[in-house]
């Protein structure tokens, strides 16, 4: 089949969608419709997906960007959590898109390894999506953290949440989310994007950010990853708190006063630190001290 054109992105052809399927808006799904046809042609540069590309995109909405991916990929698989949209998308603006699958369901429900071995071979897709605003942190957590094969997240966020993600030890944006960013990839800003862009127009500006993903080799190393997260979630569950507080009262640690000391002591930091001026790699080397005497 020809290759269709994407024809959605105007807000007049949006308005007409919404009015013929008497579509409204449910805030608690964070939906806020993509309408500029200029912020949909950067986030497809700025993902990087080409023809040999298979795309799962988080929460199509109307099919929007669903129509820009599924002209410059191989497949896309959409994944939407409303089911009021469901009829739209595969009666209406994807019909004609004969490498587009939209599966009804909750992102967070999912085992992303499983759907990629069962849909791709097993090979790395490039993840793209407008995210819900109301649940960022825990999607682009999960994703990162599943161990699915991806090459690449290219995301729009709100700009407070791209600063979160990536902020540098020592400054007040910084926490468990830019430790995560940094350990599993390298990020590139694509693009700022005022809310005129979208329908309804959220209250704050937004960010394209591309998340090139590391190989396993490319990673700080680290004797055991989940070590390594367990760590950094228990500095940064209180703020302000000393990483020995943090190790101390963590239930997932379970780690007792003179180990929470004795681990500080030998990564050679100062035994008040906060984890808010710790780097990545000074994580590592407290959680592989915690994870060697567990062993023991
Ligand atoms: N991609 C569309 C666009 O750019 O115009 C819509 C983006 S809108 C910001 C977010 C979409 O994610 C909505 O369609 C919403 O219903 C959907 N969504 C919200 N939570 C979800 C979840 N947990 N799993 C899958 N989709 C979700």
């Amino acid at each position: 089949m020809d290759k269709m054109t994407p024809w959605l992105a105007e807000p007049a052809r949006t308005i007409e969608i919404l009015q013929k399927y008497d579509f409204h808006f449910q805030k608690k799904y964070g939906q806020n419709f993509l309408i500029d046809p200029h912020v949909l042609d950067r986030i497809i540069s700025a993902s990087g997906v080409s023809e040999d590309d298979t795309v799962l995109e988080i929460g199509p909405g109307i099919g929007t960007l669903t129509q820009y991916l599924a002209y410059a990929a191989r497949r896309v698989y959409a994944v939407e959590i409303d089911r009021n949209l469901i009829p739209i998308l595969t009666g209406d603006t994807l019909k004609d898109w004969d490498n587009v699958t939209v599966i009804n369901g909750d992102i967070m429900d999912m085992d992303l390894p499983a759907f990629v071995r069962e849909h791709n071979d097993g090979k790395p897709v490039r993840v793209v999506a407008n995210l819900p605003y109301y649940i960022t942190t825990p999607i682009l957590m999960k994703i990162l953290e599943s161990g699915m094969p991806c090459l690449s997240i290219t995301v729009m966020v709100q700009a407070e949440v791209a600063d979160r993600m990536r902020a540098e030890p020592g400054s007040k944006d910084y926490g468990a989310l830019s430790l995560a960013v940094r350990y599993y990839s390298v990020p590139e800003i694509g693009a700022q994007v005022p809310p005129n862009c979208f329908m309804p127009r959220p209250k704050v500006g937004s960010t394209v950010i591309s998340l090139r993903v590391r190989r396993p080799e490319e990673r700080v190393r680290t004797a055991d990853e989940t070590m390594l997260s367990r760590v950094i979630r228990a500095s940064f569950a209180q703020r302000r708190k000393t990483l020995y507080n943090g190790l101390r009262n963590s239930e997932e640690l379970q780690c007792p006063q003179e180990l929470a000391a004795e681990a500080i002591r030998e990564a050679g930091l100062p035994e008040n630190v906060r984890g808010e001026e710790l780097s990545l790699e000074d994580f590592a080397r407290v959680a592989d001290i915690l994870y060697a005497r567990q062993r023991v």
